[in-house]
């Protein structure tokens, strides 16, 4: 299975911090990419790809102008489109059947989301019934759905490699 992210409505200013998170959690909890509207902010992509060249993987940042027309290709093209929202479905009633997806995009917000991508969507999922956080909600359901894949996956590529440690930070240069 394949998960993306789709941040809706990045604001330069407001944002960077967490939509960085977000491809930050994204890339360690095994997504694919992160696609993101609103203002282009390449020091975001550049970050990732930093990292990337530090600890390894592929994982892209990419910007695009029309999120509307593109959940709508996705979905066209057989992919399945679920917006991650307190006011959804809760995961845990879908786990069974999401987990037999072939490719997913994720879908959140960070200010209002318009009300079209609620109605364009496969699904509206909650984590939980309470507001909280969009990178709080990424990382569980990846970890749900993907069912604890983080904890094994190998970065391929990375110039380090961490040693886990229960006292140091070990690091070893593997390139
Ligand atoms: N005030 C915004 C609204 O009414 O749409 C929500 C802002 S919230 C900080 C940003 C994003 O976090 C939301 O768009 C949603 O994608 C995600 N989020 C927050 N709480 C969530 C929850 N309980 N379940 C799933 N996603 C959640």
């Amino acid at each position: 299975m394949e998960i993306s992210i789709l941040r809706l409505s990045h604001r330069i200013v407001r944002d960077k911090r967490v939509t960085t998170h977000l491809a930050l959690v994204g890339r360690a909890f095994c997504a694919k990419k992160m696609y993101y509207s609103g203002d282009r902010d390449p020091s975001i992509e550049n970050k990732i790809r930093e990292v990337n060249e530090r600890f390894g993987g592929d994982f892209q940042v990419i910007y695009i102008d029309d999120p509307v027309k593109f959940v709508s290709n996705w979905r066209k093209e057989g992919g399945t489109a679920i917006h991650l929202t307190m006011y959804g479905i809760p995961l845990t009633h879908l786990l069974d059947e999401l987990r037999r997806k072939e490719r997913i995009l994720l879908i959140v917000g960070s200010e209002k989301v318009p009300r079209v991508y609620y109605e364009i969507v496969d699904y509206n999922v909650s984590i939980t019934n309470q507001p909280h956080s969009e990178i709080a909600a990424i990382a569980v359901f990846l970890d749900r759905v993907l069912d604890g894949l983080e904890f094994t996956h190998e970065f391929s590529g990375g110039a380090y490699r961490i040693i886990p440690s229960s006292r140091d930070k070990k690091l070893i240069r593997i390139r």
